[in-house]
């Protein structure tokens, strides 16, 4: 069968993005096939379109790191014809054809049943960035923070990760301080919940080894000075989840808020998390999260704007969450 797909290929010729008409037997090998409604793009689909980073690394290759959509066919034990599925990571999208078209082959141990609340449009609305958002929560919470411990520090506010994870947070009842490099943007952000909002350059230059106390848990999907910033003001014996480098890879951090005041560093890795993880994060979103403000994050867009919107992604000219209809 014939079917659309972002591919990315390599040659002497350089290294492109287009959409092409592929047919079943350029999928993958995997035991099960999807019929893909939708699909997003993240920071990390933002840097294989535009071969910005090597994040592919086999050639051609179809983009897209999350989908959702339904199983059209199954050798797998688990899934059969007509199961909502969502997919993040596992190397899709990366050594393994991915979510950016109408059809995609995986197996079937990296699917998550889609969870019967949300539609696979919402699925997608959250894809990679809110899965990741709900597994910082996941980790502050597993910290034992609760509302009363303080407020939290979201960073990247206007990013997909950031955004989600104002909207979770304050949900569960937590008082949210959202950073952003986008200051026009505060009052779409207290839209989504944040109580405060402070520029991102206050925590984006060199800071002092410790702060004042101004947070007890910290999202941070920026890195960098930053992240830094984000450990030196966080509150004796609070935590902070780190998924992100928007600002940089680096840590350029002093261990004094580690040894002095005890607080506690989470590293959060979506691609190669345990389903049972998956299981829960997927479940707790369909569960915590005010679709209705999920909704006012997202813009849609058919496959082909989706070469676009990956240059559009690391240039900071995206807010919240773009989902890509791969059927239109
Ligand atoms: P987005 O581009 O949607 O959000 C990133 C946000 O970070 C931007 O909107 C911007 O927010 C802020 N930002 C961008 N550049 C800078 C900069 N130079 N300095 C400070 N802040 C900056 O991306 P996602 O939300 O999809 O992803 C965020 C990060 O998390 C990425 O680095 C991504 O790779 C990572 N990630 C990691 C995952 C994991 O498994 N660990 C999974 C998913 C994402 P504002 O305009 O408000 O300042």
């Amino acid at each position: 069968m014939k079917f659309n797909a972002l591919l990315i290929e390599k040659s002497d010729a350089g290294y492109r993005a287009s959409i092409q008409s592929l047919d079943d037997d350029d999928l993958p090998e995997g035991d099960v096939t999807v019929r893909v409604d939708y699909s997003t793009i993240n920071y990390k689909d933002g840097l294989a379109i535009t071969g910005k980073s090597p994040v592919v690394r086999k050639f051609p290759l179809v983009a897209g790191i999350d989908f959702a959509g339904t199983v059209e066919s199954s050798s797998h034990a688990s899934w059969k014809a007509g199961d909502k599925v969502v997919l993040n990571g596992w190397g899709v999208g990366e050594t393994h054809s991915g979510g950016l078209a109408q059809r995609a082959r995986v197996k079937g141990d990296w699917l998550v049943a889609l969870p019967s609340a949300l539609s696979t449009r919402q699925a997608m609305a959250l894809g990679t960035a809110g899965y990741t958002a709900m597994l910082c929560v996941m980790a502050l919470e597993g910290h034992g923070l609760k509302p009363a411990s303080g407020d939290i520090l979201v960073t990247g506010a206007n990013g997909g990760v950031g955004g989600v994870a104002i909207t979770l947070l304050t949900k569960l009842g937590y008082r949210v301080i959202a950073s952003t490099g986008r200051m026009q943007e505060a009052g779409a952000l207290k839209q989504l919940g944040a109580a405060e909002v402070i520029d991102r350059a206050e925590l984006s230059a060199p800071g002092k080894p410790m702060a004042k106390e101004r947070w007890a848990g910290v999202v941070d999907s920026v890195g960098s000075h930053t992240l830094a910033n984000a450990c030196a003001g966080t509150k004796y014996g609070g935590a902070v989840a780190a998924c992100g480098l928007a600002q940089g890879m680096d840590f350029p951090a002093s261990v004094a808020p580690f040894i002095l005041r005890g607080i506690t560093l989470y590293g959060i890795d979506s691609v190669m998390a345990p389903l049972a993880k998956r299981q829960q994060a997927w479940q707790r979103l369909a569960k915590d999260l005010d679709l209705a403000k999920l909704e006012a994050m997202v813009r849609e867009i058919p496959l082909a704007d989706a070469i676009g919107a990956g240059a559009d992604i690391l240039a900071g000219r995206i807010r919240g969450r773009v989902v890509v209809n791969v059927n239109a």
